[in-house]
């Protein structure tokens, strides 16, 4: 099933292995369905074609769902459902429910493959490189990886619970054993998120239309330097929790708590489970350290006061 469709680029679910996942689960009679919010779309399409194929009753997941950290653990408690059917992302977390993780991949033409290969190779002759991506990038990748010719291609092994070539914007340890043994990482996926969480101890690249192009990181550092300085100047600080499961970091919080406490500071810890602005709303704080998904950050500018992911300050503390 065909679910987006780019100039260079289609999003695909294979909706008939999904359907025989599900049957092979034993005594399912409900089920929750979670999409990434860019699926939505299709989300009435799927839960037809998913009744019709398996006589399930389906609920569907309104909440935002980024990763596969946003479990439905909660809903799936209060409808008593007895599966939860994530789909977009890999298992990313331990869960107490049965869940079935159903990524969607991206594939692209081989006439238009050739051309990104070509480009790589120019730019990169002769360096050694890794490729790196959201799992939805993952099949492109593998092809990458076979048609590259003049730049050597490094491998990553697979660690945990990611997938060889996989980074998340809060999980980039695949790279941990090989960044200083590459001279580039190439990133294959769309948007700054997940390349913006890569250390810039080599030249990253990032791919543009059928080419590669060096990423710049210069906006990110300033941006967090001035963060920087807010916080070590702030007296009341909020400390922000989420409760989705593969998101809270509660004891990452509540140390941080202490230590600011010993530091003379107002910590406030600070618990919801989706986080948004209009929550902390009427609390004066004069920032807020966030210890649930990074990607809180991309909407810093509806938060109205500093917004820093907590990796970002443990060296101050
Ligand atoms: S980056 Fe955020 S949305 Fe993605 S897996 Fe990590 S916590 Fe979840």
């Amino acid at each position: 099933m065909r679910l987006i469709k780019s100039d260079t680029m289609e999003l695909k679910l294979n909706i008939a292995g999904l359907v025989e996942q599900i049957k092979k689960q034993k005594k399912v009679k409900k089920a929750i369905l979670q999409v990434p919010d860019g699926l939505k779309t299709e989300a009435q399409n799927i839960i037809d074609k998913l009744t019709i194929a398996t006589k399930i009753q389906f609920y569907l997941d309104i909440e935002p769902v980024y990763g596969a950290c946003d479990l439905a653990t909660n809903f799936s408690e209060a409808v008593n459902a007895d599966l939860i059917i994530h789909l977009g992302h890999s298992k990313f977390c331990e869960a107490s429910k049965k869940v079935i993780y159903w990524p969607t991949y991206y594939d692209m033409a081989s006439k238009d493959l050739d051309v990104l290969v070509k480009n790589i190779d120019e730019k990169l002759k002769q360096k050694k490189i890794v490729f790196v991506g959201p799992i939805q990038y993952s099949k492109i990748i593998k092809e990458l990886e076979k048609r590259v010719r003049l730049a050597k291609v490094i491998k990553t092994t697979k660690t945990g619970l990611l997938n060889e070539n996989q980074i998340l914007g809060c999980d980039t340890s695949i790279l941990d054993d090989i960044t200083d043994k590459v001279d580039a990482i190439v990133y294959i996926g769309d948007g700054n998120f997940h390349i913006s969480a890569l250390a810039q101890k080599v030249q990253i690249y990032q791919l543009e239309d059928l080419d590669i192009v060096p990423y710049d990181q210069k906006d990110e550092i300033r941006g967090k330097i001035m963060s920087e300085y807010i916080f070590k100047n702030a007296k009341n600080i909020g400390i922000l929790v989420t409760s989705k499961v593969g998101q809270n970091n509660f004891l990452v919080a509540e140390k941080i708590y202490t230590k600011l406490k010993k530091l003379g500071k107002n910590p406030y810890l600070l618990i919801a489970d989706f986080i948004s602005y209009d929550k902390i709303m009427g609390l004066k704080l004069d920032c807020i350290v966030n210890t649930a998904c990074p990607r809180i950050i991309d909407d810093k500018e509806n938060y109205k006061m500093p917004l820093i992911n907590y990796k970002d300050i443990l060296k101050f503390i």
